[in-house]
């Protein structure tokens, strides 16, 4: 454990909708799945929000001391266009409407989904399982189940979810809270049963399917994500990520097969975690409307990546976010504020680090510790990392140390990000940033000889090439391009 991470970490869980003190099942160790995309088309920013929160975790559970094996999957077969069972799979229907195969449209979102990962500066997981790697593994999973909790009818094998202990409490369906969204299929035996194997229907053929005992077909979304879990963090681990739409089915279902497998009423993970949506004006992001936002409708707008990221941590993962570009942009000011910060403390601290040993440095490290146990409130420990930053009478390379530290939660890339990579440049800017910086070196050439004409006929050009110039800007920034 590090000493300097002294708060037990508190952390909320969704299954007793309670703060929880974090105890790992094999000390001084941390085992976190977090539910992958379904890479049937680009994930949008919402998306995005998943993994920002699940790498926040990940991070505040590094830097508290704990050794952490973290894993993702990636859904490339089995997810329907409902959460519960019904409807086409969603990689076939992309195929089917896009001409390629289901195969080649798995792999180009994955590439996607893993550039975007890259540009938030998510870390990678010890593992990206991968479901269609792993169908024999969750045929045997389903198969070790089948006789004491499934059925077979004739679309598949069915989980009888009334074989197990307080089937949907995650999902509270029974009270206010939860939700009823369960679609009907004939012959199930209770409303909320789920299919785990999902058979090819007869005289068709589908792109991905596998024999099974049951039939040629594919597994269940539920069933992935439970083997998965099982295979790579144990039978009994520490915590489980998602955002919170699936509180509501999927996690319930995995809950409902952990126990079926394990025997036990232990929903497998101990702590379940879920991110509140980024919305916006219209609601809740969602990939159907065709047009929706991602991560590269946001660089193409000229806003670094890092801005989002930062737009994310100001906000507590259980709040709802909303997305506007405003609210992008003021993270962005937010972001260059203190990478201007941070480049003032380097130039003093000049390439030294030095054990935090301050009074007020240790003390202000301790309100980090603070904030970030108390259920990873980034919201809180922002304002400290820009505290830090003011306190320029304290030892440079001491406050340098308790930087990488902080960062080294956040994930703002403090250590090599530069002011100059912020600039706003949309994509489709009329001039170029050399371009920008060649006329203004002209103009500050025409000023210095009094040729004012021409420093402001230099300064129209821009202007028509929709660059503001900002001369005397706190920022110390020259120029930006209107967006
Ligand atoms: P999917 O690719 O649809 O399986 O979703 C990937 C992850 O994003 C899941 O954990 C979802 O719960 C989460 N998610 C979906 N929409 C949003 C949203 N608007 N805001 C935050 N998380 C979301
Ligand atoms: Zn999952």
């Amino acid at each position: 454990m590090n000493d300097n991470a002294a708060h037990p970490l508190k952390l909320f869980n969704s299954l007793t909708r309670q703060m929880e003190e974090f105890a790992p099942v094999h000390p001084g160790e941390a085992r976190v799945y977090t539910c992958g995309p379904t890479v049937y088309n680009y994930q949008h920013i919402g998306n995005m929000r998943a993994y920002i929160f699940a790498d926040l975790l990940g991070r505040t559970l590094r830097w508290k001391g704990y050794r952490l094996t973290h894993i993702i999957n990636i859904t490339d077969v089995g997810h329907l266009t409902s959460d519960a069972d019904a409807g086409d799979d969603k990689m076939e229907k992309a195929a089917a409407q896009s001409g390629k195969s289901a195969w080649d449209i798995a792999k180009y979102y994955t590439d996607a989904y893993w550039q975007d990962i890259d540009r938030l500066n998510i870390r990678q997981p010890a593992k990206w399982a991968i479901a269609t790697d792993h169908v024999e593994e969750m045929i045997a999973f389903a198969k070790s189940i089948a006789d004491k909790h499934c059925y077979e009818l004739e679309s598949g094998l069915y989980f009888d979810t009334s074989t197990v202990p307080h089937y949907g409490q995650l999902a509270r369906a029974n009270t206010d809270e939860g939700e009823s969204r369960i679609d009907p299929v004939a012959g199930k035996r209770n409303q909320t049963d789920f299919a785990i194997w999902r058979k090819t229907p007869a005289g068709e053929t589908r792109q991905m399917e596998w024999d099974s005992p049951w039939g040629k077909g594919a597994p269940g979304w539920h069933l992935e994500c439970s083997q998965m879990s099982n295979k790579y963090l144990g039978e009994q681990f520490d915590i489980h990520t998602g955002g919170i739409d699936h509180r509501e089915i999927h996690h319930p279902n995995e809950i409902a097969q952990n126990q079926a497998h394990s025997c036990t009423e232990h929903s497998g993970a101990n702590i379940w975690m879920h991110n509140n949506f980024l919305i916006d004006r219209a609601g809740k992001m969602s990939k159907s409307s065709g047009d929706f936002l991602r991560l590269q409708v946001l660089i193409d707008r000229g806003f670094h990546p890092l801005a989002y990221r930062l737009l994310c941590l100001q906000a507590h993962y259980r709040s709802e976010l909303e997305f506007s570009w405003d609210n992008l942009a003021a993270a962005l000011t937010r972001l260059k504020r203190i990478v201007i910060g941070v480049e003032r403390l380097r130039e003093k601290a000049d390439g030294q680090t030095a054990p935090i040993e301050h009074p007020a440095l240790m003390q202000l490290r301790d309100k980090f510790d603070a904030a970030l146990s108390e259920d990873l409130n980034s919201s809180k420990g922002l304002p400290l990392l820009e505290e830090l930053l003011t306190l320029k009478k304290l030892p440079a390379d001491q406050r340098m140390n308790l930087l990488s530290e902080m960062d080294s939660v956040f994930g703002l890339e403090l250590d090599s990000l530069k002011r100059d990579q912020l600039r706003v440049q949309p994509a489709d800017a009329k001039i170029d940033k050399s371009t920008i910086e060649a006329k203004l070196d002209q103009r500050q050439q025409a000023k210095s000889e009094k040729d004012f004409a021409t420093a402001d006929a230099i300064r129209d050009e821009l202007i028509a090439h929709g660059v503001e110039l900002m001369d005397g800007d706190p920022l110390r920034w020259d120029w930006k391009i209107e967006i």
